[in-house]
């Protein structure tokens, strides 16, 4: 039987004399593929400032991100793109409460930010949770960034997570954080949540960029204060020890009565603020109604007392003097002249050969000389 005749499908070729055995059907091949030329490089789509701009403001997440991703980036370009695009957002924003958390890894901060999250969301607010990984300067790992945090806040439509910048010094993590603060306001969030890792430095630095400090501790039992650094304890507004559920539940409300009564006679961080002690479970959501309720009337009161507006006036003035800091510093070891004479003279200051003023002046001289 011959193919040909049985079925109405023609194929291109079949071999001579074939038989029912042959079932490929054969068609002719195209001359050539049209393949893209080597050369062609596909570029993400750029988008224009006012796109940019008009995104944020109408708070397209996509958007939104790539705008902080600009913020980020080390390019002259896409800094001198990201200043324009802040300049015009800098009058839409503002209209938050600035929130810093911070303390030991595991102390639970990612479930209590979920906690309080969920439960601000819940009442109508918008949330950005943004974090300084104090981690990626010194180690260029993340203590934060390495695990899954904040599942289900991550999903939510209400709130908008970034992770750390992810190099740069700590000063430069915090300038990027900070105008990343500017972009959520302006695009609608009012409750900026700032994450960080107790590591002494980066703790006074989220100070400065927010309106109030909260510090994670769980309660270990036995004396609490021991080993509680007293310059922590001075910066925040209120000290929440988490994990105040099950058996813990009791050590939890000693430690709260201890630090209680320690911060009742430290100088307070905020004027007009008693910082306060408190316990929550962050897993069981206890306690998170309360701790709202004395964030929200440490805003009440700092608001009317005018503290609320004159420390942002101040922080903003801190944060140029910070910028200053980390510019001079940068430039004093960029000098490579003074990066060898550095070099040398460490083994000296080590061996105690040479006065550490002395090795500073000679330091000087040379950046002065050398500029
Ligand atoms: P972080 O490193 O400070 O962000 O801490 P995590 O939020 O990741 O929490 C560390 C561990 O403590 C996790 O296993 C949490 O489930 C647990 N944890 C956090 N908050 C509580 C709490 O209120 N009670 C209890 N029992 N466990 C908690």
């Amino acid at each position: 039987m011959n193919n040909k005749e049985n079925n109405s499908y023609q194929p291109d070729w079949t071999p001579e004399e074939h038989g029912d055995e042959f079932a490929i059907r054969i068609v002719k091949g195209v001359d050539s593929i049209p393949i893209a030329p080597k050369n062609r490089v596909f570029r993400k789509k750029e988008y224009t400032n006012d796109e940019l701009v008009q995104g944020v403001l109408q708070n397209q997440r996509n958007l939104l991100a790539k705008t902080i991703t600009l913020i980020e980036s080390t390019s002259v370009v896409h800094q001198e793109k990201a200043k324009e695009i802040l300049n015009r957002l800098l009058p839409h924003s503002g209209n938050s409460l600035r929130i810093g958390i911070s303390g030991v890894p595991g102390a639970g901060k990612s479930t209590l930010i979920e906690a309080l999250g969920g439960y601000l969301i819940d009442m109508g607010h918008k949330v950005a949770v943004l974090t300084i990984d104090p981690s990626s300067s010194i180690s260029k790992g993340s203590i934060l960034g390495d695990k899954t945090r904040m599942e289900n806040l991550s999903k939510n439509p209400h709130c908008f997570i970034r992770p750390s910048p992810s190099s740069g010094t700590l000063g430069g993590v915090a300038r990027k954080t900070r105008e990343s603060v500017t972009v959520c306001e302006a695009a609608g969030y009012d409750i900026i949540l700032i994450e960080t890792v107790g590591v002494g430095q980066s703790e006074i630095t989220v100070r400065s960029m927010v309106d109030f400090f909260l510090l994670v501790l769980i309660s270990g039992g036995g004396d609490e204060l021991q080993g509680m650094k007293k310059g922590v304890m001075e910066i925040c507004d209120a000290i929440l020890i988490n994990k105040a559920d099950g058996e813990n539940k009791k050590k939890a409300l000693t430690a709260k009565a201890e630090y209680s009564a320690a911060l009742h006679y430290l100088y307070p961080a905020t004027e007009g603020w008693e910082s306060i002690a408190c316990t929550a479970s962050a897993l069981t959501g206890d306690g998170i109604p309360e701790l709202w309720g004395e964030i929200e009337k440490f805003s009440n009161i700092t608001r009317e007392s005018g503290v609320f507006e004159k420390r942002r006036r101040t922080q903003n003035v801190e944060w140029v003097e910070f910028m200053i800091k980390d510019f001079l510093y940068d430039s004093f070891f960029q000098n490579e002249v003074i990066g060898e004479q550095f070099t040398q003279m460490k083994e000296k200051l080590m061996n105690g050969q040479i006065l550490p003023s002395i090795a500073f002046d000679q330091l000087k001289e040379t950046y002065i000389s050398k500029r």
